[in-house]
């Protein structure tokens, strides 16, 4: 028996046989061909860069049907690849000029691509690498006639347990045979982390050392939901979790039932529970699940799983799709916020040292207005079809703000002089995350419709803690009193010009510190749509009163951990069981 602990990032409790997805290298002999034989070997290169093709073709069709066009794209970028014409020359080239049978000049070629991308020492390039030899493993595997042996293998039920998967391995997963899959490396902004969400696949990744442990066949447990992954368990660990699992499911089909009971506290505050989505076809689960709204659209994942900037229809239609999904509810669209951890590739052609406090966010797109236009027009042009609001992240400075307003402003004039419908009032608002914008959150509530606050960013920029490393996950936490008294700034600020406040970071899904937030005044938190249903729970379970005296108190004391034990007991007192996982 081993317990492994690593990254969860797709929730879910799976018990099953485990799988190996073995990293089969493919030992590609060093082979040179006579000048008589290039055009075979180029006409044979050809075959298995079309079938390869096709291959990728019909994955994305199976992606678009089960995920949406949006996630889909990740695999225009490896058909992209393919056809791209100097990785062709390259592999041309070698075959034509240096002799090079079509196998070694495909390993030679997509080598030397990978090596220049991994040279880069940039995480986005990393996830790149991995696209570049699944490319050459699948082009490899036409040439050499044993394409994707293993995955095919796979007839039963299980998970899948590998060193790591590429996108397009985690997509063409047989959804029926399937249970979870768990990976040594990765990370949860990964493309092969934000398939298995949106395939509602359990995963836990970063588990260092799953690969070697694991035995075929062997039964697995994977804890999607605490990255919690148990190799060939015990009779009394499996007892435990078939049980957890039976309450699970009993827990979701009582949470479904109640998706259209109000989110009101004991004492009558109706707080607006809202979802986080980073692709449109999301929505149907945060409204199932019984989200009012959506209170963070992340709209940088158009570019993420695209090789290529999304054009302004691209754009258009994303939004226009949500709008009309939504019908009439709240839709709060974020601009882009590319940089620090979300490059794509071809914009990082002048790596940052600090990326996390360089060119990221609204800084990037007021140094980019073109592109910064072209989404506000598909933004804009998406209003005329139903509400929605735009948001712009990491704002710092009051004139970056009012920026960003005047080029919306700027826009609407040349729609409304080609005549495009759109609303001239939509509401402007901005993400509160950056410390000081916190401070001064008065001087910002003139400029701005409503407030959103990211803890994720605000937690990471207050305690000086990389939200990405895992190193310092024992630091970050938003009960540190410091963010409860920038939470509260905010709040001030807010309530000088009468307008809203939300909480989209991740911590507002934290039980503990939801109840803060509404101790503190906020009265709308968006969440990923699977904590809507517990944070509804907790909602229903406690009073707004009780919250703010819970709040008060805990401003006053000196640490993370001196808050979360005081809430807790608090919290417990008060309410018994509101912190259960709901599962009895
Ligand atoms: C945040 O920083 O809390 C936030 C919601 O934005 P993101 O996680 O996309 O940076
Ligand atoms: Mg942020």
């Amino acid at each position: 028996m081993e317990v492994l602990r690593g990254i969860a990032v797709s929730p879910g409790l799976v018990i099953g046989r485990m799988f190996l997805l073995e990293d089969e290298e493919r030992r590609v002999v060093r082979r040179f061909t006579p000048a008589a034989n290039s055009a075979e070997e180029v006409s044979r290169l050809k075959a298995a860069l079309e079938t390869s093709v096709a291959d990728l073709v019909a994955v994305k069709e199976r992606a678009e049907d089960e995920m949406g066009a949006e996630a889909a794209k990740i695999f225009l970028f490896h058909i992209g690849v393919l056809q791209d014409a100097a990785l062709l020359e390259g592999i041309f080239n070698r075959i034509e000029n240096d002799r090079m049978a079509a196998e070694h000049a495909v390993e030679a070629t997509f080598g030397e691509w990978a090596g220049r991308f991994a040279s880069m020492g940039d995480s986005a390039f990393t996830t790149k690498v991995n696209d570049l030899e699944d490319l050459r493993n699948r082009v490899l595997g036409h040439l050499m006639g044993e394409h994707n042996r293993t995955l095919d293998e796979l007839k039963h039920q299980a998970v899948v347990v590998a060193d790591d998967l590429t996108p397009s391995q985690a997509a063409g997963f047989n959804r029926e045979l399937v249970q979870a899959f768990v990976t040594d490396r990765g990370g949860r902004t990964s493309h092969t982390a934000i398939v298995a969400r949106a395939l509602n696949i359990p995963a836990v990744v970063g588990l260092r050392g799953v690969a070697k442990l694991a035995e075929e066949d062997q039964t697995i447990i994977v804890d999607g939901l605490e990255g919690v992954v148990i190799l060939d368990p015990t009779d009394e660990q499996l007892d435990r979790y078939r049980a957890r699992q039976a309450r699970m499911e009993r827990r979701e089909t009582v949470w479904k039932e109640q998706a259209a009971e109000p989110c009101v506290t004991t004492d009558g505050v109706h707080i607006r529970l809202m979802g986080n989505i980073e692709f449109p076809d999301e929505i149907a689960h945060v409204l199932e699940v019984g989200g009012e709204g959506v209170g963070l659209y992340r709209t940088e994942f158009l570019y993420l799983t695209s090789d290529t900037e999304p054009s302004e229809e691209q754009h258009y239609e994303a939004y226009r799709r949500c709008v009309e999904h939504m019908q009439g509810r709240e839709l709060i669209v974020r601009t882009v916020d590319l940089g620090a951890d979300k490059y794509t590739q071809h914009r990082v052609e002048l790596p940052e040292r600090n990326p996390f406090l360089g060119n990221r966010s609204i800084r990037y797109c007021l140094s980019d207005l073109p592109m910064f236009k072209r989404q506000l027009r598909a933004i804009l042009r998406a209003s005329a079809h139903g509400p929605l609001k735009i948001m712009f992240p990491l704002i710092t400075t009051v004139h970056e703000l009012r920026q960003a307003k005047a080029i919306v402003r700027d826009v609407m004039e040349d729609l409304a002089e080609e005549g495009v419908p759109f609303d001239r009032d939509v509401p402007m608002g901005m993400m509160v995350e950056v410390p000081a914008a916190a401070v001064i959150a008065s001087s910002f509530a003139r400029d701005a419709d409503f407030f959103s606050i990211g803890t994720n960013d605000l937690v990471q920029y207050t305690l000086a803690v990389d939200r990405t490393n895992e190193r310092g996950a024992d630091l970050f936490t938003a009960m540190h009193p410091a963010v409860l008294r920038l939470v509260r700034d905010v709040m001030r600020g807010a309530k000088s010009r009468q307008i809203p406040v939300s909480c989209c970071g991740e911590s507002a899904a934290e039980l503990d510190f939801a109840v803060l937030l509404i101790g503190l005044g906020v009265r709308t938190l968006s969440v990923g749509s699977y904590s809507i249903p517990q944070v509804k729970r907790l909602v229903r379970s406690v009073s707004a009163e009780e919250c703010a005296r819970i709040a008060r108190r805990a401003l006053s004391l000196e640490s993370p951990s001196d808050v979360s034990a005081y809430v807790r007991e608090r919290v417990r007192k008060a309410v018994p069981g509101a912190f259960d996982s709901g599962e009895d």
